[in-house]
């Protein structure tokens, strides 16, 4: 169990980030890692708990065996550490930059406000597994001659794909967009994950015999029902991508954007790919964010890198408070006051702001109308206030997955919420041999669980073609 003493010698480190101003003037990663000698100690604070809640199902959606590798580390064995965490998790280089780590909040000391640095170490064990060349394509020796088809390569299924691959069958990969990576590629910043650790996935992935086609629409560019029919077995993995729409008055003056095309153009221009339409950006402008989650930050860090003005955000929420109430939430996820690397990076931030309306002039945006609202929401008479504006970003969430295309075509069934009906043991939709996964089954949601999906549906499927498996649930 890491140092018996050691929490009590050592104090909670984590890794460090490069100051604001001069993140602020690339899109490249930003955190400074922690030496060897520290993470060890790091590790060495790890309890190995009775019941290790990081570990359970408040803490880690894909029960990596967090003490576990944490004593692997605290021992040096860095490559044992390694394959332990890849045992749960395809991906660990992606969760341990971009996870929230509800494991940190599950950590029995953060009882006292001093987590184990637990996404740091996942971090390093990943990053040290490539750098010491420990992690290779997997290549397995026999054939099932099953076919199966995932549609859209986000998290969850390059995490499909490649358990399936690994399960002997022959898997193939269909992505609308020019690259795989899905909303790790498209939504998220380099400066919170840069995309070579997506390409050198994809080239692990190719060497166990994923086949990639990339710049394929299923259900506008190819047909579904003949690829239904070329395949065993079909997994949905497309996301959930359909923007929720305000519908505010002004909405359509120039200089109103909805996040994701805003998000997708910027990583596009730094990765070097075509962009079709009108650039959209933030240098030498005032701009408006409406939201308050992930998405909303990410496009308040990408304006700064872009040299904006100034970035306010807007959140309907009350302002949360600093501390949670351990005794009542520990060990799930708590409602207080976060800031994110990119808030930090000089955000105005208002709570309890609704959005009455965006003012224009000649056609352009020069304003958003605001009013604080009550507890119920409602805007309260007399606090309104206009916020100057040039640009605004629109991220209030997401409805769903498109539906016209291959939802339309294919008639499986929604719920509600717009997502695709299955159950999270068999994740069979209402078609035959078509499976679901990550957001388009669960809706929008983290990468650590698009991965989870992914690889409990590559389960699904391998029980679906062969009356059994060994893939891990
Ligand atoms: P996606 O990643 O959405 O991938 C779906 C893929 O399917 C896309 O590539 C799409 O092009 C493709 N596709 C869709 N339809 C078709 C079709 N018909 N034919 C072919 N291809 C198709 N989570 C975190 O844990 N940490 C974060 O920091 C974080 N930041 C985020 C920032 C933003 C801006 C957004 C929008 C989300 C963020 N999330 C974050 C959430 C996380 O990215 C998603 O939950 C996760 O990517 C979902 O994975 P997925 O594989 O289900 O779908």
């Amino acid at each position: 169990m890491g140092k018996v003493t050691g929490f009590l010698e050592y104090d909670r480190q984590e890794q460090k980030y490069q100051l604001a101003g001069e993140r602020v003037r690339h899109f490249r990663e930003f955190t400074l890692p922690l030496d060897d000698n520290d993470l060890k100690k790091q590790a060495g604070r790890c309890m190995d708990c009775g019941i290790p809640f990081c570990h359970g199902p408040t803490g880690c959606p894909v029960h990596n065996q967090i003490p576990d590798w944490n004593d692997l580390v605290w021992q040096s064995d860095w490559e044992a550490a390694a394959r332990n965490l890849h045992s749960t998790n395809n991906f660990p280089e992606f969760t341990g930059r971009i996870c929230p780590a509800p494991c940190e909040e599950a950590c029995t000391l953060n009882l006292e406000n001093q987590p184990v640095t637990i996404k740091t170490i996942e971090q390093a064990i990943a990053d040290k597994a490539w750098e010491m060349g420990w992690i290779k394509p997997e290549i397995v020796e026999v054939s099932t001659g099953k076919r199966v088809a995932i549609i859209g390569s986000g998290p969850a299924g390059l995490a499909a794909a490649q358990q399936l691959a690994r399960a002997g069958h022959e898997v193939h990969v269909y992505e609308r967009e020019a690259k795989p990576g899905g909303l790790l590629r498209y939504g998220i910043p380099d400066f919170k994950m840069e995309k070579y650790h997506i390409d050198r996935r994809v080239k692990q992935m190719e060497a166990e015999g994923v086949v990639f086609h990339c710049g394929v629409n299923v259900g506008v560019d190819k047909n579904f029902a003949s690829l239904h029919n070329e395949y065993d077995a079909v997994l949905f993995a497309g996301g959930a991508e359909d923007p929720r729409d305000p519908g505010l008055p002004g909405q359509d003056l120039a200089g109103v954007h909805f996040a994701m095309p805003y998000l997708t153009q910027s990583n596009k221009r730094v990765g070097q790919e075509d962009i079709a339409g009108e650039p959209i950006l933030a240098a030498g402008k005032h701009v408006v964010v409406i939201g308050g989650g992930d998405t909303a930050s990410d496009c308040v860090g990408t304006a700064f890198r872009q040299g904006a003005l100034s970035v306010t955000q807007l959140d309907i929420r009350p302002k949360p408070p600093e501390r949670e109430d351990k005794l009542t939430v520990w060990p799930y996820w708590p409602t207080k006051m976060r800031t994110s690397s990119s808030q930090a990076e000089g955000a105005e931030r208002e709570f309890q702001a609704a959005t009455l309306g965006i003012e224009g002039k000649k056609g352009r945006v020069v304003g958003v109308q605001c009013a604080r609202v009550d507890e119920k929401r409602q805007p309260i008479p007399g606090s309104e206030f206009t916020l100057k504006a040039d640009l605004v970003f629109l991220a209030i969430g997401f409805a769903g997955s498109v539906k016209t295309g291959l939802l339309e075509e294919s008639g499986v069934a929604l719920d509600r919420r717009g997502n695709v009906v299955a159950n999270d043991q068999d994740y069979r939709t209402s078609s035959d041999k078509i499976f679901v996964a990550g957001d388009m089954r669960r809706g929008q949601s983290l990468v650590v669980w698009a991965i989870r999906e992914g690889r409990q549906a590559a389960r699904a499927i391998d029980e679906h073609l062969m009356g059994t498996s060994a893939l891990p649930r």
